[in-house]
């Protein structure tokens, strides 16, 4: 079975009712033969995720959170759990992306444990891995990538989960790496998530390179082997911007 790819925006902090505009734009640009294409999917503030339901249902968008609790419920005052994103429409749940790990000291333990929660909630986890800058210059970029993948997907985790490949250094920056390095990258990251999961469940894996993706470079990095999608931060809040991405598969 080919993988369907799949083109995530993250909307990060951002976004009030009055971008709900963008969501229904969106929609309307995704027509059938590109709904054939790709799979598309807004990851909103959790504060927009019911009120995006109807244009993003209406636009054959799907929802996702950009994050979890490990509980279902339970004394944890601010927190959202899996099954309140589920409850709410979403579909997926964005965990571990590094400015979660970084801002609020978030370790593969915990990074696997809310891919778990999503998984029991009915929700696809969107993994996020990657290496920062003085990794990569270390020459450790594929060590640090391994090491994430062991810590932070559940060992019992279907082929439906994601797993998104954002350099730390290409995260906002206008940088990405070479094609080359991305096709060096993918391709491991498939190896290993064999490795952790068995049973050739990684083939259903999609993997997304996430990083300063752009129209103007969505093509030629959506082309390079093993990349299955992207993870698309800035560029997603723009219909115009974030549907030019999607177009690189039409
Ligand atoms: C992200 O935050 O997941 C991301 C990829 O951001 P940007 O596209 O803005 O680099």
């Amino acid at each position: 079975m080919p993988r369907c790819p799949l083109v995530a925006g993250n909307w990060k902090m951002n976004g009030l009712l009055a971008s709900l505009a963008e969501v229904a734009a969106m929609g309307t640009a995704y027509d059938a033969a590109l709904k054939s294409k790709v799979e598309l999917i807004i990851c909103p503030p959790t504060t927009l995720i019911g009120p995006a339901l109807e244009a993003a249902t209406q636009g054959g968008l799907g929802l996702g959170a950009q994050d979890c609790h490990v509980a279902a419920n339970g004394a944890h005052t601010g927190d959202i759990s899996a099954e309140m994103l589920k409850d709410l429409g979403a579909s997926y749940v964005i965990v571990g992306h590094s400015e979660r790990r970084a801002d609020h000291g978030e370790t593969d333990e915990i990074v696997q444990a809310k891919a778990a929660a999503a998984l029991r909630a009915g929700l696809k986890p969107i993994i996020c891995v990657g290496e920062t800058r003085a990794e990569r210059e270390a020459g450790q970029a594929l060590a640090v990538v391994g090491r994430q993948i062991e810590g932070s997907l559940p060992a019992d985790a279907p082929g439906t989960i994601v797993v998104a490949y954002e350099p730390v250094w290409a995260i906002g920056t206008g940088l990405t790496p070479t094609p080359a390095d991305v096709a060096e990258m993918h391709e491991f990251v498939r190896e290993r998530v064999e490795a952790r999961l068995g049973g050739g469940k990684s083939e259903a894996v999609r993997i997304l390179y996430g990083g300063s993706v752009k129209p103007a470079n969505a093509r030629e990095l959506m082309s390079v082997p093993n990349v299955d999608g992207a993870l698309v931060g800035g560029a997603s809040l723009k219909a115009i911007d974030f549907m030019a991405i999607a177009e690189a598969y039409r």
